[in-house]
């Protein structure tokens, strides 16, 4: 895998055209320039990689588009050292982003085959320290709860509620709910042991959060 001068100088771009779109957190806009998203798509499609839009990684899952990535990230407030739980790891991108953010990743993918091959991807990045889980993300992570922040990276139906429960007290849930072809954003504080401010914001399409795992044949 190489990360070439052509690779970062696109890169820039893209992270020229976020800032524009309104992404103005600049720890976030510097961690998405040091990451090589093309590490992250099938090497037939490279040229894609800088283009600020989703993109399929088989098993009809995508990659999420640069701005929603870092849309989502932003909304977390992430702090270092602050513990993490992402649903859906698909392509690995988003753990990446965060734990270069100095966070404690656990992530949870419901594909074994993405499960695999991102945590194989993100160790060889020098990503080891994230913890992968092959799971049903609906469910979260009891045993290792609670979460300073939760992120869902796959278009929910319903507010999951086991996840909010989840959160520390004053932890923030970040999760589009909706039908299949439009989710909005929802950011959700819990402010004590049974309230939660939830805040409604953008629309977005997502995959389907989708329940139970899918193994390798
Ligand atoms: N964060 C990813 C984008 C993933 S797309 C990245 O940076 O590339 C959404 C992912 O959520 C898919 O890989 C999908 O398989 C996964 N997913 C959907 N439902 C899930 C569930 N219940 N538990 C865990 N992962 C789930």
């Amino acid at each position: 895998m190489k990360d070439t001068y052509r690779h970062k100088g696109l890169r820039k771009k893209l992270i020229d055209s976020l800032r524009r779109n309104g992404i103005r957190d600049e720890n976030i806009l510097a961690a998405m320039e040091a990451i090589p998203r093309h590490f992250f798509l099938d090497k037939a499609f490279e040229e894609w990689a800088y283009q600020d839009k989703a993109f399929p990684i088989g098993y009809e899952q995508t990659i999420s588009q640069p701005y929603t990535v870092a849309y989502q990230t932003n909304l977390l407030e992430v702090k270092k050292r602050d513990k993490i739980m992402e649903i859906g790891t698909g392509s690995g991108y988003q753990a990446a982003l965060l734990a270069a953010l100095g966070a404690r990743v656990y992530t949870i993918e419901r594909q074994e085959a993405l499960h695999n091959s991102a945590k194989k991807l993100l160790a060889k990045l020098g990503f080891g320290h994230i913890r992968h889980f092959f799971r049903d993300g609906y469910k979260g992570l009891p045993e290792f709860a609670p979460f300073d922040k939760i992120l869902v990276t796959a278009g929910a139906s319903s507010i999951p509620e086991e996840l909010k429960r989840q959160l520390k007290i004053g932890g923030i849930l970040v999760v589009p709910v909706g039908n299949e072809n439009v989710q909005r954003m929802y950011k959700i504080t819990r402010i004590s042991e049974d309230e939660y401010l939830e805040e409604k914001l953008d629309n977005f399409r997502f995959v389907p959060f989708l329940k139970g795992v899918k193994r390798v044949d």
